[in-house]
């Protein structure tokens, strides 16, 4: 089988690499290699009763399938070069933030229109966040919700169906060079290609490694973020995600010096295990439609971690740790924070008496047993940081699950077209080390397919 060009992954770097690319030429014969299932065929087990807590499914349709990591998430598409990724030091900030919202028009467009598109310009609670050295990041946040998100997924793929050859649960084993090309093996077969578009993101970050060493692509690695999901009332944070849904906030700790932000704010949000590679860690979402809302507001603190020399695993430290949660609570654990702070572990009792519920059902416990000093004394720091501008954060009740982790996947050397030594092979999105957001990941996908286009 030979095709024009092949991408691996159906995440969103994938989905608009393709979307592009269909677009921009129709004569194209491409091909989407996925190792998960269909958009309707993703469907995670845990139903709360019958399935309380992760099965460790052979494909996980919260990470993988059409749609990616990003199918189930809460649809944030956040359209700024501060954080989600360093896509902008490859292809310059204009071209990223342009990249980002043609993106957004093409939501729109498939299903999207409606929803809301936030902005911190101008916004009242940046000047607060400064008075007590709270740092507000800059974005415009449009949020489809998981539901709309659903839809948009749904739309893309009816529109590329019948113009790019789908091939689902059939992970890519291989890539290799050929004369005039690339060729890939899946289950058993060959495919060759004249280009290839790797997409696989986190989830794919161990095969990436692999091939990168099979191919002689240089790579390097240094950071990851540890943390807990801090799920609260939802009134306590209300006057912030009403008006800007989503606020990326900093703080340096005085302690430590060490730098910790809160990531992926879900207004009346749930929190949901996340499996990768095994390991289970922590993660949020919410919904658009009112009816599936919940009374709390999920996010992440998080502390970024860099090594330096000689250390090179730094993913690997961030799994030590979350396994560390896994053995003792069989998975997620939980803890008030008042528990956290007077020294002892979180009760089934302790957590029923409290005055939240809580959305994910985790093992109560104490994740002082679990988190390195440094990082629980900057999460607490932070906690009571937050709760000068979020009057109620550092309330004894505040449940913290841990861990979550936000692996980085290690970063392929590419150029500005994001292409890899080997002309014609192009590493995109999460799997590139480069991206970590949905809307970085879908411009990295739009941004290659454009350079294809221009060179055929
Ligand atoms: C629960 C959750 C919530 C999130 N919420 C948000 C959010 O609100 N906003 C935001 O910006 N980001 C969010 N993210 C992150 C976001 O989903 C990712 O940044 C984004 O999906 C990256 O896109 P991608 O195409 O690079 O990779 P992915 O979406 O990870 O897609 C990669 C695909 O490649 C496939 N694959 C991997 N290896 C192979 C192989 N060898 N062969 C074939 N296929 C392979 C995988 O199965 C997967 O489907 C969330 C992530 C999770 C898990």
């Amino acid at each position: 089988m030979k095709y024009d060009i092949i991408i691996i992954g159906a995440g969103p770097g994938g989905i608009f690499s393709a979307y592009e690319l269909s677009l921009g030429n129709p004569e194209l014969k491409i091909a989407v290699f996925e190792a998960g299932h269909a958009l309707d065929r993703r469907h995670c087990p845990i139903d709360g009763e019958k399935i309380k807590s992760c099965i460790s499914c052979k494909s996980c349709s919260i990470m993988s399938g059409f749609g990616g990591a990003g199918a189930f998430s809460d649809g944030k598409y956040n359209i700024t070069n501060d954080f989600g990724g360093t896509l902008h030091k490859y292809i310059g900030k204009k071209k990223a933030t342009e990249l980002m919202r043609y993106v957004d028009e093409i939501n729109m467009r498939y299903g999207g229109a409606g929803t809301k598109l936030y902005t911190t310009a101008g916004s009242a609670f940046s000047t607060e966040c400064i008075k007590h050295d709270l740092h507000l990041l800059n974005a415009s946040v449009r949020h489809l919700g998981t539901d709309v998100n659903y839809v948009v997924l749904g739309n893309l793929y009816n529109e590329l169906k019948d113009k790019v050859d789908f091939f689902f649960d059939s992970t890519v084993d291989s890539i290799s060079i050929i004369d005039g090309g690339y060729e890939i093996k899946s289950l058993g077969k060959s495919y060759e290609c004249e280009r290839c578009i790797v997409s696989v993101g986190r989830i794919g970050s161990k095969w990436m490694e692999r091939v990168c060493r099979e191919l002689d692509i240089p790579t390097r690695s240094n950071r990851v973020d540890i943390g807990v999901r801090v799920e609260l009332p939802a009134e306590v944070f209300a006057h912030i995600t009403d008006e800007l849904y989503e606020s990326k906030i900093v703080y340096r700790t005085p302690k430590y010096g060490d730098r910790v932000r809160t990531f992926c704010m879900n207004p009346r949000g749930a929190v949901v295990n996340e499996n990768t590679n095994g390991i289970i860690t922590v993660n949020g979402h919410s919904y658009e439609d009112p009816a599936k809302q919940t009374s709390n507001t999920n996010f992440a603190l998080l502390v970024a971690k860099h090594f330096s020399e000689p250390f090179k695993d730094s993913n690997g430290y961030g799994e030590s740790i979350a396994r560390l949660s896994n053995m003792l609570g069989g998975g997620v654990i939980v803890q008030r924070f008042g528990d956290l702070i007077k020294g002892q572990r979180s009760t089934e009792s302790r957590i029923e008496e409290s005055f939240i519920t809580p959305t994910l059902k985790a093992t109560p416990g104490d994740l002082s047993l679990v988190l390195p000093k440094r990082i629980l004394d900057g999460i607490i720091e932070m906690i009571y940081a937050l709760d000068k501008v979020a009057p109620g954060t550092a309330n004894d009740d505040t449940l913290l699950y841990g861990v979550e982790v936000k692996f980085y996947n290690m970063e392929v050397n590419v150029d500005e077209n994001l292409e890899s030594p080997h002309k014609g092979l192009y590493i995109i999105g999460d799997g590139s080390g480069i991206t970590h957001s949905l809307s970085h990941a879908s411009a990295s996908g739009v941004h290659v397919a454009r350079n294809i286009l221009s060179k055929r």
